[in-house]
């Protein structure tokens, strides 16, 4: 590697970490605004700012060609009073702490805003599934379980997929688990192939709840789902399935992109296609030779917004010039707290991620009860209970804005760490 590219790296390095300690710090200063409106004592603020319990492990992985690679991950646990804490597992080069630290901190805020029984969970391994065999990934992930495995657990921290990370590696690390315990244990993860426990309805969930979310955004915006122009950023589990809900509600999904770049047509994309050529991680713009930018995409003219891929994509740089009068976050932290106070000043009705995004978690409870009562459901009962979900969260959060006159991303912060705001006070913790 030459001295530049090195410096370049080094640079991109730091220029993450950074935008991952202004998430997690944006998170902090919301949570403390949020437990102000509700009246609580700066001791919960101080146990609320940062997760309870933090690892990280070393995971010595066996490669293909002989050589051995020691891969660093992590488990953070936000807070245990409502119950045991879940959220997924990202494989992903820029994976960090202070990230994961956000992450399993929003994760508790979606169980309370949903009522799931669970604090937030999170984990991540720095590595790039992109460029691993399909052995070394179940290397990685089954040595991933035994370093974390005295801190998880069907009772005590539940896992599920992220980014990157599939049913496969899910099934990977429970049959890990079940070994280093010696019985079988189903509820260990979220997010299973179906043979293995997994739910009806549980690949679709995010996106279905993002869809929920947009049913209940147009309505309040008075607009007509049917015909409306929607973009979304990022094509993989989440944006992929949100084109086809939107596409077979009759909207138009007029853009689309991947990590590469984005395709766009104002008469309506062939979304079937798009589904059908893309490839596992969610890529499909080197079929195209015409694509425009990440960055042209969200500025594009449309109805609904809903960035889908990565966070940090909506900031005081663009904010002003985003089109959309519906706005849907479906990627965790898309948009900063400078950009949240510009849309919502130009009226832009913005659905914060976690809420948004709850859909996932909500199924993965789903599936856990499943495997705890062994006995399962049809995947209509399923879609039918998420449905309750996410209507009641959206109303809920909705009508918190109205009466205490916030913004979206507030209310959702209020209504998600009271929940574990009174678990923690009714423990005696605070
Ligand atoms: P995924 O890995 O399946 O897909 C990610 C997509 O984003 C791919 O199309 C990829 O090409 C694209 N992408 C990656 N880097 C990009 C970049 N720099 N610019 C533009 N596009 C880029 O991931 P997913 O599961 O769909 O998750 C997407 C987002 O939704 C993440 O923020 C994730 O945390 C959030 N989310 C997902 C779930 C879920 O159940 N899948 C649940 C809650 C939240």
């Amino acid at each position: 590697m030459s001295a530049n590219k090195v410096v370049d790296e080094i640079t991109k390095d730091q220029q993450k970490e950074q935008e991952s300690l202004n998430l997690f710090l944006s998170t902090q200063t919301v949570i403390q605004k949020a437990l102000n409106k509700l009246g609580y004592t700066t001791e919960m603020y101080e146990l609320l700012k940062e997760p309870i319990r933090l690892l990280t492990v070393r995971i010595p992985v066996r490669m293909d060609d002989g050589s051995v690679k020691i891969f660093t991950g992590y488990r953070s646990q936000h807070n245990d009073a409502v119950g045991p804490t879940k959220g997924g597992v990202r494989f992903h080069p820029e994976v960090d702490e202070e990230e994961v630290k956000a992450l399993s901190i929003w994760m508790s805020l979606k169980c309370g805003i949903t009522d799931l029984p669970y604090g937030g969970g999170k984990g991540g391994i720095i590595c790039d599934p992109r460029k691993m065999s399909f052995r070394e990934l179940e290397r990685l992930s089954r040595g991933y379980v035994r370093a974390i495995s005295q801190i998880v657990g069907p009772t005590k921290d539940i896992p599920a997929p992220d980014v990157y990370t599939n049913s496969q590696i899910m099934a990977w690390m429970m049959d890990e688990y079940s070994r280093l315990r010696e019985f079988d244990s189903p509820g260990f993860i979220t997010g299973k192939p179906i043979v293995l426990g997994g739910s009806q309805g549980r690949e679709t969930a995010t996106a279905r709840g993002v869809t929920i979310c947009i049913e209940e955004a147009v309505k309040k915006k008075g607009i007509e789902l049917k015909g409306a122009r929607v973009v979304i950023q990022g094509f993989g589990n989440a944006g992929s399935f949100l084109a086809k809900f939107m596409h077979d509600a009759g909207a138009k999904v007029v853009a689309v992109s991947d990590v590469n770049g984005a395709v766009y047509d104002p008469n309506g994309l062939d979304i079937d296609y798009l589904l059908d050529r893309r490839d596992s991680f969610g890529s499909f713009s080197q079929l195209f030779k015409n694509t425009i930018t990440n960055k042209e995409l969200l500025e594009l003219d449309c109805d609904i917004l809903v960035p889908a891929a990565i966070s940090n994509q909506i900031t005081a740089e663009n904010a002003a010039n985003i089109k959309a009068s519906i706005v849907v976050e479906a990627a965790n932290g898309p948009t900063s707290l400078e950009a949240t106070t510009i849309l919502t000043e130009r009226g832009v009705l913005l659905v914060p991620d976690i809420l948004a995004s709850a859909g996932g978690v909500t199924v993965s409870y789903f599936e856990w009860v499943q495997n705890n009562q062994g006995y399962y459901w049809s995947e209509e009962e399923v879609n039918e209970k998420l449905a309750k979900v996410m209507v009641g969260s959206f109303e809920n959060i909705y009508q918190t804005a109205e009466t205490h006159q916030v913004d979206m991303r507030l209310a959702a912060y209020m209504v998600g760490i009271k929940k574990v705001a009174e678990a923690s006070r009714f423990r005696g913790w605070v």
